[in-house]
């Protein structure tokens, strides 16, 4: 048992509360992560406000990175003093989606309804679990084996953590779902982290047109500065009209929508052009209903693809994404609006529910 302090989700809409918790000792297959950083994702908002089906009391933090400090006896791979990214999502090898070459289903991650059950206990005795597998807003983490990825770079930890959720889910949607072309028109709707990230990626990618989509200015102009070419204010004109005035009237080749609300799911693909490709990523609600004109879905042919953690074979991708960093084409600190203590937890929350932050990252050490 370690003793150490996580921010909890103790009841549903109310305040986070830090407290120092008892751990359990690793399980055979599962490591202790000492935590580094951790980025507060905005789908957070969601699951404090219990639209995600999470169950207080919880920690959440879906994505991480940090120092691996304990394993358990069945872990061969992962040693102690490994420096590791801890995303949201496991890969286990061995399961029909890990088999098939997509372990951003991995069933170890999808079966079990993206909750770890029981990490640790509290003084009262209650067992408290970790959202999305990871508990991320913690000093610890109690997590699978197949759940941590150790890497190799002198990076500091605030922009590793960024892999475990925005790096991973913005450029994959680009480079391994849309699959992004030189030359190319791209509209990105939602400009949070996760659209500023696909927004570099396009750059990245070579794409001639980056259309940024978002009715908060300061989110246009940050995109302007990491590559859009075009701004659009959705609350001003009907989005779709301006990217299809923007694009010789077709609209956009590729659409990548990080925006969360239904409404530009609806928009997204509208805005895309005949045989265009559209990814969608974000959740509002887990009973959330999207509405969308037949012929747009059947006639057009466009390509409407889900993507979760931008389909990304961690080790296979990590490397790839850690060198852009590591060459400057990818700019981190432009994506970081605040750093956090623990105890911070509740101001990072408010920050990302009232858009003032792209990522807020909560780093234990600072106290
Ligand atoms: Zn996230
Ligand atoms: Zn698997």
């Amino acid at each position: 048992m370690t003793r150490k302090r996580a921010a909890l989700l103790a009841a549903i809409k109310e305040p986070m509360v830090v407290e120092e918790i008892e751990y359990l000792d690793p399980a055979p297959n599962r490591v202790l992560v000492r935590t580094g950083a951790s980025p507060f994702c905005s789908t957070d908002c969601v699951n404090w406000r219990g639209e995600l089906a999470k169950i207080p009391p919880t920690i959440l933090g879906h994505a991480s990175m940090g120092e691996v400090v304990e394993v358990g006896p069945g872990v061969a791979h992962i040693k102690v003093g490994d420096r590791v990214i801890v995303p949201g999502t496991s890969e286990c090898g061995v399961c029909f989606y890990c088999a098939a070459g997509r372990p951003d289903q991995c069933s170890e991650t999808f079966d079990r309804g993206g909750i770890w059950p029981h990490v640790a206990n509290r003084d009262n005795g209650e067992p408290v679990s970790a959202a999305g597998n990871v508990g991320g807003y913690a000093e610890l983490m109690n997590v699978t084996a197949n759940q941590v990825f150790p890497v190799e770079t002198d990076l500091p930890d605030e922009w590793l953590s960024m892999l475990g959720c925005g790096i991973t889910t913005g450029l994959g949607c680009v480079f391994n779902v849309a699959k992004v072309q030189p030359g190319s028109s791209v509209a990105v709707v939602g400009l949070g982290h996760l659209g500023q990230w696909m927004v570099q990626a396009a750059r990245i990618a070579g794409a001639r047109r980056i259309i940024a989509i978002d009715p908060i200015a300061w989110r246009r102009e940050h995109a302007g500065r990491l590559g859009a070419t075009h701004a659009v204010d959705p609350s001003a004109d009907d989005p779709v009209a301006q990217v299809q005035k923007l694009t010789e009237g077709r609209g956009a080749d590729y659409v990548l929508e990080a925006a969360t609300v239904t409404e530009a799911f609806t928009q997204a693909i509208l805005m895309s052009r005949r045989a265009g490709t559209v990814v969608l990523t974000s959740v509002e609600r887990a009973d959330a209903q999207v509405t969308v004109p037949q012929t747009a879905l059947s006639v057009t042919s466009r390509a409407i693809l889900g993507a979760q953690n931008g389909n990304v074979r961690m080790r296979h991708d990590l490397p790839r994404f850690i060198r852009m960093m590591e060459d400057g084409r990818l700019d981190p600190e432009a994506i970081i609006t605040n750093r956090y203590r623990l105890d911070q937890i509740n101001e990072a929350l408010r920050a990302s529910d009232e858009k003032r932050d792209l990522s807020g990252i909560i780093v234990p050490s600072l106290g």
